[in-house]
Parts: structure tokens; sequence; C-alpha cells
């Protein structure tokens, strides 16, 4: 196993550098467009197989949809209701191969489907369609799931609502830090030899005699363009494949492939909503079935799916969508109370759903799709996090046919080269810092707390409350390809999300830290703060007041 990404190539700032400056010089088999959970499978694929791979970002690892999801990897129970047995059945063993291959990342957590009189399904059709889950997974999961009568589903987790309470399914499903996990998957796509750049945006696509033969690329830190040859370029760009559709020469006319639901999330915390298990719920308004999650201190409450024709730059949450996921939740859990003051956060992603004229949004296919267009490029949409190494299979499949071959996909077999083991590392007292930091990192958890061992004021948290240390800004930059505030305080850490203030009133010292490492000015970190301020009002814009 390996103990360490970063003592086997770094994945730094410099790391960055160095690759932008490759980008412009090798020229590669495979260009891979969108650094989400999508592009970062493909571009570990096909690094994997041997195909000389390019993988470019515009904002930052999982800055799009990839950070803003469930963050379930689950075979979709509702799917059985419109009898989807092959995608319940590909998630199922995803699921599976997941939990093998990022094992620290993707954790196992017992769910409760609660059920009321009245209520479709009901017992006996759950029941049946509990054995079909656990039967389509091959009976391979932490175990079987269990039917329970109402008196025992109170007793467990008595914030449910008590009237007409039959009973429930107990069962398990997984959960993932899904910017973690694609962070995770880029950083093992680069040790598989693919050059890799966030923070490096797509401006146009080269073309020569009617086919795509490259991309301009955009260093966002410093404006300078960089042409990249690629034998085949990939359009992975989430919410943003038309976007970048419309560079095309071979795709100017055609028409838009999707149509982009909006789905939102509320954070609150877990001792408003305490529950052991994630609990299945619906809302009373349109029988959309909702969860919230337990995700350490806090829960999660989602989501909403209405249709979205802004710029998928700035998906905000609105006092309606946050009006909606209370009011179910209040029906669900009403000893809870919940207010919109109990409301920490919310964020907005957005589903790039493939086009359709359907009435209502939840009735859409979650099926990826891909196509090639007259000038050759290809553009992969749709899907779910959880398929996301299969849909990179068939992506780069595709590509090694029009390469004229490669190798075979090894991803189901190769562990993704997160620092796992612990065992043997001497670890300070047990605290939820620590905690955090070993769950976060793995074994890598040594080197913040080495940079708090040099420096003990590193060691403080970086907000009050949180378990992050303000080591982890550095760690960050110097391990994990970090090049803003927002990508710290956003993605690397979710501080973001975990504070009412956003940790606003810290954003100053933690710019401070990073620029030790990136050499900012006073101006530079003041400008990354009011960028950060920015991302921050996105995620607060349902406030009314
Ligand atoms: C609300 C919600 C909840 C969800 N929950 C779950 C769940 O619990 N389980 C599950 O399995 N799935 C879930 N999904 C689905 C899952 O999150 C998505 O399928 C997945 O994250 C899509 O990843 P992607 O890489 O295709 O897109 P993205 O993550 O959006 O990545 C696309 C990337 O392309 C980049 N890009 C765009 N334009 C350019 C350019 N010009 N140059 C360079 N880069 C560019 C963007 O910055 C972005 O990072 C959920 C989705 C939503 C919206």
């Amino acid at each position: 196993m390996n103990s360490s990404i970063s003592n086997s190539r770094p994945f730094s700032h410099l790391t960055r550098a160095e690759n932008l400056d490759r980008l412009g010089t090798e020229s590669f088999d495979l260009l891979v467009i969108g650094g989400g959970i999508t592009g970062a499978a493909i571009a570990r694929d096909a690094a994997l197989r041997g195909i000389p791979t390019a993988l470019v970002e515009k904002t930052d690892w999982a800055a799009g949809t990839s950070s803003r999801s469930a963050r379930l990897i689950h075979g979709g129970l509702r799917y059985l209701e419109y009898y989807q047995f092959g995608l319940v059945f590909e998630a199922l063993s995803e699921r599976a191969v997941l939990r093998r291959i990022a094992s620290r990342l993707v954790r196992p957590l017992p769910f409760m489907y609660p059920l009321y009189r009245g209520q479709e399904p009901g017992f006996i059709k759950l029941t049946a369609g509990m054995w079909l889950y656990d039967f389509l997974a091959q009976f391979r999961n932490v175990s079987r799931h269990r039917m329970m009568l109402a008196r025992e589903t109170a007793r467990r987790e008595p914030i449910v609502a008590r009237e007409g309470l039959r009973g429930a399914a107990r069962y398990y499903d997984a959960v993932v830090d899904d910017a973690r996990l694609t962070l995770a998957t880029t950083q093992s796509a680069h040790l598989a030899g693919a050059v890799v750049a966030n923070h490096a945006r797509v401006v146009g696509l080269l073309s020569h005699g009617g086919q795509v033969i490259g991309a301009v690329v955009r260093d966002e830190i410093t404006g300078r363009e960089i042409e990249i040859h690629a034998r085949v370029i990939v359009n992975a760009c989430g919410p943003w494949v038309d976007a970048l559709r419309s560079m095309d020469v071979g795709a100017k006319h055609a028409s838009p492939l999707l149509r982009p639901t909006k789905g939102v999330h509320l954070f609150v915390r877990r001792e408003r909503l305490t529950s052991q298990h994630a609990i299945a719920f619906d809302s009373p308004r349109d029988d959309r079935h909702l969860y919230v999650i337990p995700w350490g201190d806090f829960a999660i409450i989602g989501t909403t799916d209405t249709d979205y024709a802004q710029s998928p730059d700035t998906p905000n949450v609105t006092p309606e969508d946050v009006d909606y996921l209370l009011e179910a939740a209040q029906h669900a859990f009403p000893s809870a109370h919940l207010t919109e003051a109990d409301v920490i956060s919310a964020y907005a992603g957005l589903r790039a759903l493939i086009g359709s004229d359907a009435a209502s949004t939840y009735s859409i296919s979650r099926e990826h799709h891909i196509e090639q267009s007259e000038s050759g490029l290809f553009t992969i949409a749709g899907g779910k996090l959880t398929t996301h190494r299969l849909m990179a299979k068939e992506m780069v499949d595709t590509v090694a046919k029009k390469l004229g071959g490669a190798g075979k996909c090894v991803t189901g077999k190769r562990h993704i080269e997160t620092a796992e083991r612990v065992a043997g590392i001497p670890m300070p007292a047990r605290s939820a810092s620590v905690a955090h930091l070993v769950e976060a990192y793995g074994a890598d958890a040594v080197r913040p707390l080495a940079y708090a061992e040099e420096r003990p004021e590193l060691g403080q948290p970086i907000a009050p409350g949180l378990p992050y240390i303000r080591a982890e800004a550095h760690y960050a930059v110097e391990h994990e390809m970090a090049l803003s505030l927002a990508d710290v305080l956003i993605r690397r850490t979710h501080v973001i999300y975990e504070t009412f203030d956003a940790g606003l009133p810290q954003a100053r010292d933690v710019a401070a830290l990073i620029a030790e490492k990136l050499g900012w000015d006073a101006a530079e970190q003041e400008r990354q703060v009011v960028e950060y301020e920015r991302q921050v009002s996105l995620t607060r814009s349902f406030r009314k007041s």
C-alpha cells in the first residue's frame, strides 16, 4: 500500500506549473476537459491503460456538480419503482467496487425508510423491493435489509413522525466526500502519468480540416494561453457541456444536449436533527423522496429538483428551495421544529440531465450519454457519482477504438492511491481534529500534524468549533494543488458549509497562510477574500434578511 501520495509524485502548485509547461510542449493522445468526477475518472482510466493523457479544469477539482451532490454511493432504491433494474444492478455493483478501491472515502451508512398508513409503496411492496435491492446487490452488502414494526422504528429513531407509522425498512448504502473522491481520483490519474492542471480553462478548440485537434487553455492564475494538441478530445464539462460544444466547429448548429435541473441541500446541526440512520422521507407537496443524511456533527437535508436555465457558474439557493425542504422535514420530523434559523448553509448543484420533454424533472432519466460531433469531439454527460467509473470505462473504450487500440480497463481492480493506513504511525491523543485529519488524509495525516509540531500556531483551529487546523491550508497548497482561498475553505476543508458565518472572520488569516506558500501580496490576499465572499453569498442567498 502506498502510504503517501506526495512521496511518490508531488501534487502541488509547483507540479501544476510544470504540468502547464508540458501541456504546451508535449502532444497527447487524449485531452479531457472538465475536472469533475467524470473527467477525473476518464483521465485515470486512460492513463492506467498507458494512453498519454491530459486533463484540464477551469476552476478547481470538483468545483462543479461533483462537490454539490447528496454524497451517496447508492443503488437508487427509487429506480425500482420505475422498473429500472439494470440501472440499479449497475449502481449496486459499482457501490461494491468503490467500497473496495476507495475504502477510506466510501463508507457504509445505515438507512431507514419509514412507512406510513396509506403511503405508497405499502409494507408488502417495500418488503419485496428491499429483497430485490439485496438480490441486485448479490447479497454482498454490509448486511441484509431488515423490516421493523412501528414500535421498534420509533425506538430506534425517535425523531420520525409517529402518526400513522406502520414500520420501516433498514438497509445499507454508502456515503462519500464527493470533493475528496474527485481529488483522489485526479491524484491517482496523475500518479498513473496523466498531465493535469486545475485553474486552466478551455477558451477555444483548435481544428484542422474540419476535425478538432486540440484546445486553447488559459491559465486562470497568470492569464497565459497555451495550445494543447491531442488526437482525441473529450468534453466532460458537466452542466457546461453545451457551452463547450458551442466552441466546436462540428456542432455549431446542434441543439443543446442538456436540460439542467437544480438540486439544493441544507446543512443543519446534528443535534437539531439527531438520527443514527440516513432517513428517507417524502415531500407532502409532490411525493418526491428526500433524505436526511448524518454527516459528522451535521445533518444534510436534500434535495430539490427544479428546471434551471441560468448560468451554470452561479446556481443559487432561493427562499422557495429552503421552504420546500424545511416543510418536508417538518412533516417527517415534527418534534424537531426546524426553522430557517437552523439552516447553517445551503448549496445548489446542477444535474446535467439529457434533454427531455418530460413534464416532471424528477422523471428524467439519470442515465449517461456519449456523443461524437462531426469534427470528432466526444461529449459525455449525465450519469451519477456512483457510476462514474463505469461511464469512464465506456468512454475510454470508445477513445481506445478511435486511437486504434489500448490496454484493458484496470480501474475496477486498482485501489485509488489515497493514503490508507494509519496503523503503526504515532498519533497524538485523539481529538476531534486528529479524528478529522485521519478521516480526510489517512496516513498522510502525519504531514499537517508535523507542520503543527514545528509551528504550534498551525495546530490551532481554522475556525472555532470546527476540527480543521490551520496547517491544512499549507498541506492543501503543497500536496493537494489548492491555489485559491476558495479551494481551501470550500473543497479541501468544508468550512464554508459548517459555520453560520462561513469562516469569513478567519478568511484573512487563511489567505495569509496560503500567501506564505504562494507568495501573494496584500492586494492579492484581499482579492482572494472578496472572491470567497462572493462564493459564500451563493450559499446564503436564501436568507431573507
Ligand atoms: C443535487 C445533486 C445531488 C446528487 N446526488 C448524487 C448522489 O447522492 N449520488 C450520486 O451517485 N450522484 C449524485 N448526483 C449526480 C452527480 O453529482 C453527478 O453525476 C456528477 O457529480 C457529475 O460529475 P461531472 O464530472 O460530469 O460534472 P461536474 O462535476 O460539474 O464537472 C464538470 C467540470 O467541468 C469544468 N469545466 C466546465 N467548462 C470548462 C472549460 N471550458 N474548461 C475546463 N473545465 C471546464 C467545470 O468547472 C467542472 O468542474 C447528484 C447531482 C446533484 C445535482
